[in-house]
């Protein structure tokens, strides 16, 4: 029978004990120049490198702790190869780059994470890549691709609203036409989702965010199968000039040995946040595709494991400045970006942000918890408190 992910995940990448004696974790290895036996060595590893496997030649490509790493990636992903990044948005750039040339179209769900547009409005359009956004839930795939589509980028859930997106036929359609599909798995940080299973060519995500797991890293990956884009992501990974030290790599490995606990304890302080608030007589909506009630929960059981800290919730009749005011009242939740650490989180998403998102009809906006692992009737106290002091009983 194989092994669970938890045990995988407390085993993988770890240092083979070769002598009668060893650590426990691999070490961080820091090379700049890396060495070799004779010309011939060298020249073979170039070769292999150049061929797109895994190996380095040169301190930019990382040693041992950043291949340890890959390898505990490919473990969580299901994937075969594994490129790390400096942040979660180079991976993104990174896949983007390698996969398109000028005259390319990529199409991508409207409910993307918002930095995917700066990247198109500042860079893809200027190398003649086009890009256009489209809501899979209204509107058909086959309507929105055209012919020179090279590229169909996914977020599911999305960011700040988590919009379900089916990826399985999105995936069949793109197959068939030869087109390349790329998921940010981000939110369930290959814990609780694998697109590569679903058949999606590149699963990327933020190792910033749950993998991290502790608010002090920010690393992104990228995760394939099989060799289609191996020899083009590592062409344009050398181009860029990426790298990834082995401290941070040390510390994305030590994070992922409690992955499993942490998304558990996650998933259920965040239920309960939900359930309460969605119970709230000043609460119009939560959105959260582990509710009952949100539109993408079949969806979610049926392709997800489970769920994360993340939820938005929208109040009645509330102004932007109202919105701001809770944020400020609250005392357990930090104001910032980002999340996937310990700690709970408030980030006002307003009108502004969502109106990129077709599914979005409200008025002010919405309060994105990231909800952390404190104890969740502390965490309900707070909201109750500072949802009191602003909205009123
Ligand atoms: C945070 C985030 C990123 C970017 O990661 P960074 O490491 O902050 O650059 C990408 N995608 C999603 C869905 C994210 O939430």
């Amino acid at each position: 029978m194989p092994l669970h992910l938890d045990t995988r995940l407390a085993h993988c990448g770890r240092p083979a004990l070769n002598a009668a004696s060893g650590p426990v974790n691999t070490p961080v290895v820091r090379t700049s120049t890396v060495r070799f036996q004779s010309i011939a060595a060298m020249q073979a590893q170039v070769g292999k490198r150049a061929s797109g496997q895994p190996v380095s030649t040169y301190g930019r490509h990382g040693m041992d702790t950043q291949r340890a790493l890959e390898q505990a990636l490919c473990e969580l992903e299901g994937g075969t190869r594994a490129w790390l990044t400096p942040s979660g948005l180079a991976a993104i750039s990174l896949s983007l780059l390698a996969l398109t040339a000028p005259g390319d179209h990529v199409l991508v769900t409207d409910s993307v994470y918002q930095p995917v547009r700066k990247l198109d409005a500042g860079h893809l359009a200027r190398m003649g890549v086009q890009v256009g956004y489209f809501d899979p839930s209204t509107q058909p795939i086959e309507d929105c691709l055209q012919p020179h589509t090279r590229v169909v980028y996914v977020e599911t859930p999305g960011s700040l609203l988590f919009e379900m997106i089916d990826l399985a036929p999105i995936v069949a359609i793109c197959n068939a036409r030869g087109i390349s599909v790329v998921a940010d798995n981000t939110w369930a940080s290959g814990y609780w989702f694998n697109p590569l299973a679903l058949g999606a060519d590149i699963s990327l995500l933020a190792g910033t965010k749950y993998i991290g797991g502790h608010s002090d890293l920010m690393q992104g990956v990228i995760v394939t199968q099989g060799a289609a884009h191996a020899a083009q992501l590592t062409k344009t990974y050398d181009a860029l000039g990426l790298a990834v030290s082995p401290d941070e790599a040390y510390l994305a490995l030590r994070g992922l040995r409690t992955l499993a606990v942490r998304m558990q304890q996650h998933q259920h302080n965040a239920l309960a946040v939900a359930q309460w608030l969605a119970a709230h007589p000043k609460v119009e909506r939560v959105y959260c595709p582990a509710l009952a009630t949100d539109p993408g929960n079949a969806l979610w059981r049926r392709d997800f494991r489970g769920a994360n800290g993340l939820l938005s919730v929208q109040f009645r009749d509330c102004s932007e400045a109202r919105l701001f005011a809770i944020a400020d009242a609250l005392a357990l939740f930090d104001i910032g970006a980002s999340w996937g650490g310990y700690e709970s989180l408030v980030l006002p998403a307003t009108c502004e942000k969502l109106s990129a998102h077709r599914s979005w009809h409200g008025a002010a906006g919405v309060l994105r918890l990231h909800v952390g692992l404190e104890n969740c009737a502390d965490l309900i106290a707070d909201l109750e408190q500072a949802i009191a002091g602003v909205l009123g009983p």
